[in-house]
């Protein structure tokens, strides 16, 4: 049965709030009944607090943790599914328990705002690193991050929520603001606290937040407007949170270079043999022929001044090529061209250690 179709009059408000999340593909995860954090899962997987530890528990990854197999929802976010049998069963067992959602397998970015007062930074870099900020802020203007976000959407010159576009807004039980996002197509995301601005987090990756409708000791967590849709992340922001380092790219591993650049040339020219040899190996697809052919180019300026052999450098700039998935036939056409263009205008190395 789909989690929609489960749905009936009588259903407890978490539980269709759960069930409505995971049919829009988002993973969901039980809360502590009043609370805001994750239901303790069994004693092997709960290491209990620095007061009162667990003497039961058996520390172990929880990313590889059999109770998942199991259906039991141990190590919170890590146990988050769309599954309406498995879901449908942790709120048989625990019907007050809010609902959490996991941002990164939901493909969710998160931006908290907070409302916490506290001390105002003074320093502009403080509020917003790296943002420029009008000189003339007034003083008093800035009391939490709702103004923090303000002065930021300002010198963006863009929009939030809230106006366009929209998107599910949640306010928390403390007066801070979620704006929920759908990660851009191929983007990861982490979370941090504060690097994007002073009281403004964000939820990606392995954090979750908690959904409307659930209810703490401190309040309810509840939808703001009308908007029930979850919109693409805006590229303005998008930016600004790879700026800060919220963005995930996958290490390149280096390659490991299947020749001996060494044995040509030295100091200078060796260098700029490895150097090219690396960015023929090492481009992406789309943008190999061209890093071929400018490699060849700057390879062939050495040959023209004769401190490369035109032959050897075409045999290694063959062999990059092969590493990095180009056609052979389309290599040797590209490095060809490539030399004999570069021959022509022979590389002067006056103040280069060659
Ligand atoms: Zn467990
Ligand atoms: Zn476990």
């Amino acid at each position: 049965m789909k989690g929609v179709d489960r749905l009936t009059a009588s259903t407890p408000a978490p539980l269709r709030v759960a069930l409505w999340l995971a049919s829009q593909g988002y993973a969901v995860h039980p809360l502590a009944p009043g609370l805001k954090v994750p239901v303790r899962g069994c004693d092997r997987c709960s290491p209990g607090t620095a007061e009162r530890p667990n003497p039961a528990y058996v520390e172990h990854d929880g990313r590889a943790c059999a109770c998942h197999a199991d259906g039991r929802p141990c190590h919170g976010v890590l146990a988050a599914t769309t599954d309406a049998d498995r879901i449908a069963a942790w709120w048989a067992r625990t019907p007050a328990a809010g609902v959490g959602v996991a941002a990164g397998p939901s493909g969710l970015v998160i931006l908290d705002v907070d409302c916490h007062g506290g001390d105002v930074p003074t320093a502009p870099e403080r509020l917003l690193p790296g943002v420029e900020l009008p000189a003339n802020i007034a003083p008093g203007s800035v009391l939490d991050g709702r103004d923090v976000l303000a002065l930021l959407v300002e010198a963006r010159r863009a929009t939030l929520p809230g106006c366009a576009p929209e998107t599910l807004t949640v306010r928390t039980p403390s007066g801070g603001v979620h704006y929920w996002f759908r990660a851009p197509a191929g983007t990861r995301w982490r979370p941090q606290a504060g690097a994007l601005g002073w009281q403004l987090d964000v939820r990606a990756g392995s954090s979750y937040a908690v959904a409307p409708g659930t209810v703490t000791r401190s309040g309810t967590y509840t939808v703001l407007g009308d908007c029930r849709m979850v919109a693409e992340l805006p590229v303005w922001l998008a930016r600004d949170l790879d700026r800060t380092g919220h963005r995930v790219r996958p290490e390149r591993p280096r390659v490991t270079l299947p020749w001996r650049s060494r044995s040509m040339g030295s100091g200078y020219v060796a260098a700029a043999v490895e150097a090219e040899l690396r960015a023929v190996a090492e481009a992406q697809p789309g943008t190999r022929n061209d890093a071929l052919n400018r490699a060849a180019f700057s390879l062939g300026t050495l040959c023209g001044a004769g401190r490369l052999d035109g032959a050897q450098v075409a045999d290694v700039l063959a062999d990059a090529a092969r590493h990095a998935g180009l056609p052979e036939r389309e290599a040797a056409a590209a490095i060809r061209s490539g030399l004999v263009a570069g021959e022509r205008h022979p590389r002067t190395l006056a103040g280069a250690a060659a």
